[in-house]
């Protein structure tokens, strides 16, 4: 059922689209059951569960850290990790930095913007990430790129806001990618939404309960 699903919504995207099959909260036996389908991007939200699973799994998966970042915690993903979607600080960049030196790897990451109306929804502003990408900070750090952004939309049956939400992120995204050539992807839409991120231009949709089905 959950391959299914994921070739359902395989066959109704573009092929462009890149999906990422969100897996918090899943356990091994789900994942390895997408995975066998062919499966190889996959993303968490807690770096704990995102550890455990690296672990437990085939080494050729792609793991996106899609959730809230912990400075503190970081450093266990290091290692490993293929893109961090949710950088906020440049205090995440510098700790992604210095450990993927240590593992003499260079470790991609997105900006996540604010794009929800809800105050509890992360992100940083436009401004807030057009510091971060001009900072001599960053521009010094070699073994962390910035190459693209992620935003997460309103919760609401309202498409037209969802729909206006998702064209301001596309906006931003080709005013930066004007100017720099390394940024190729917007992570935009999730399963009540990706049909919507896809018009407005995302390239990259992050699906979890639309493959995995709404129960444990
Ligand atoms: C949980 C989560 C998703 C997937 O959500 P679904 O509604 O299950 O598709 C995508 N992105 C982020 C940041 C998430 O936390």
């Amino acid at each position: 059922m959950n391959v299914g699903n994921l070739f359902k919504i395989k066959s109704n995207i573009p092929s462009y689209v890149k999906i990422i099959a969100v897996s918090k909260n899943k356990p091994i036996s789900k994942i390895k059951e997408i995975y066998d389908a062919g499966q190889r991007d996959f993303g968490e939200n807690y770096i704990n569960e995102l550890v455990e699973k690296h672990k437990s799994l085939p080494k050729d998966i792609r793991w996106h850290m899609i959730g809230k970042l912990q400075s503190n915690k970081i450093k266990y993903i290091g290692n490993f990790v293929y893109l961090v979607h949710s950088i906020e600080k440049i205090k995440h960049l510098k700790i992604l930095n210095k450990e993927a030196i240590k593992h003499n790897r260079v470790i991609q990451c997105l900006l996540q913007i604010k794009i929800a109306e809800e105050k509890k929804k992360s992100g940083i502003t436009y401004l807030e990430a057009i510091q971060i990408l001009k900072s001599d900070i960053y521009l010094n750090m070699k073994n962390v790129k910035i190459i693209g952004l992620m935003g997460i939309a309103t919760f609401s049956q309202n498409k037209n806001k969802i729909s206006d939400e998702f064209k301001y992120l596309y906006q931003i995204f080709n005013i930066f990618k004007e100017k720099n050539n390394e940024f190729n992807i917007i992570s935009m839409g999730m399963s009540n939404d990706y049909n919507i991120a896809i018009k407005c231009g995302s390239n990259m949709i992050r699906i979890g309960n639309a493959i995995f089905g709404f129960r444990n």
